[in-house]
């Protein structure tokens, strides 16, 4: 088996003749463990080394907790659930998902800026954290409490005034569906008061996919003195403030690994000016992406090959219905190739320019485009790295109607 090298940044998983292994086996053996090909595969291995890296780095006042909804395959929450602190959810599904792995109820909270009675009854009735993003959600959580006789535990998400510069995705500032803006929170912490709930925590989300130090540095200090700041203001006694993650991985040429070094440097500093005003309350960081994005694959087969008017296409069984972000269609503005591999059964050593595509009858369906790969012929694989993450769970496995892809867990 011969493999093209990965178009950019450094990887883990390679053997010496370049194939990449998955917490020690071959993709083909990958292959007949899922029964299938296309097959999304995540390693246990490279996750553990994530963590350890992020945690070595950090430091240890910073709580980590995993934003389920980057990846909620139950095993591998389960897995993640044994390295970080706490777990983030996004639905009354990930809630069930996040109880089964036994993590504390306290240490799991739930996000969102829609959230049905019967959800905040599901929370409540667990003993989760409600992020209340509404006054009607904090209405709803009072009313939940009551009618099944618990305490209710309350973490109110702020949507701060300014901006995380430079994220993929903007989710603060100015006007959002998320959170509360600090302009109404005195409203907001007085109806919970009124209801006999004392918020717990804040809950800061800044934004997604980071790859600039200098601007995680600025929203995490933005977050941590505004937070300082509504502590004194409306004199709370917090258990926890959620700063948030932001923290990206390179999936595109000239993209390279986060820094975590002035990050790390950066939270040391601020927290030594947020525990002056708050010295027992922890600062947790909630992270999907970086946890897991880069520990997965995905893996199609060619089932066909052909010439175009000068262009080579390679036609896989596999594309935008399994990975929708590859695909370029989940919320990239000018399409990326992500980190693309092939592993050619017949090495001649040739590489040859080709357009990976997926079966589906539409021009969205690109896996790759215009990429030097080890001349493939049908069987070959096709391997889409950075896969760990808002793959499976992100794609639209019903459009179309083709086979559904496995996931493999290693
Ligand atoms: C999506 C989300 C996350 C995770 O974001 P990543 O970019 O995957 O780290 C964390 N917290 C909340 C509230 C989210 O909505």
């Amino acid at each position: 088996m011969t493999t093209s090298k990965p178009s950019h940044h450094s990887t883990w998983n390679q053997r010496q003749d370049g194939a990449p292994l998955v917490n020690g086996h071959t993709l083909t053996q990958v292959a007949a463990i899922a029964g299938q090909t296309p097959y999304y595969v995540y390693d246990r291995s490279r996750i553990n080394e994530t963590v350890a890296n992020l945690r070595a780095a950090l430091p240890d006042a910073i709580k980590l907790h995993y934003a389920i909804k980057a990846n909620p395959m139950p095993a591998l929450v389960q897995h993640l659930a044994s390295l970080v602190d706490g777990l983030d959810v996004a639905s009354q599904r990930e809630l069930r998902v996040a109880l089964a792995t036994g993590t504390e109820p306290a240490e799991i909270s739930f996000a969102g800026p829609g959230k049905s009675s019967g959800e905040i009854e599901a929370a409540v009735a667990a003993g989760i954290v409600v992020n209340c993003e509404s006054m009607q959600q904090i209405r709803q959580v009072g009313a939940a409490a009551e009618h099944l006789g618990l305490s209710a535990r309350l973490a109110l998400r702020v949507n701060p005034a300014f901006e995380l510069k430079a994220s993929g995705m903007k989710m603060t500032g100015g006007a959002k569906p998320f959170g509360i803006d600090t302009e109404q929170l005195a409203d907001a912490i007085a109806l919970a008061r009124e209801l006999g709930i004392e918020p717990e925590g804040l809950h800061l989300f800044t934004g997604s996919q980071n790859l600039k130090p200098e601007a995680i540095c600025e929203a995490h200090s933005g977050v941590m003195r505004l937070a300082g700041e509504l502590i004194e203001q409306h004199r709370l006694t917090l258990r926890f403030v959620n700063i948030g993650g932001g923290l990206g991985i390179p999936y595109f040429p000239g993209e390279k690994p986060l820094d975590l070094e002035p990050v790390a440097a950066n939270l040391a500093s601020e927290l030594a000016s947020f525990q002056a005003i708050a010295p027992k309350t922890e600062i947790v960081m909630e992270l999907g992406r970086y946890l897991v994005g880069e520990a997965g694959l995905y893996v199609c087969q060619v089932i066909d090959k052909k010439v175009s008017r000068g262009t080579t296409y390679l036609i896989t069984n596999g594309g935008l219905h399994h990975h929708l972000s590859n695909s370029g269609n989940f919320g990239q503005v000018i399409r990326k190739n992500y980190p693309v591999e092939a592993t050619s059964i017949n090495p001649s050593g040739e590489t040859e320019l080709v357009t990976v595509v997926g079966p589906l009858c539409t021009p969205l369906d690109i896996v790759a485009d215009k990429v030097e790969l080890p001349r493939c012929e049908v069987g070959d694989l096709i391997v889409v790295r950075q896969s760990g993450a808002y793959g499976f769970s992100a794609s639209p496995q019903g459009f179309l109607s083709h086979p559904e892809v496995v996931e493999v867990f290693l």
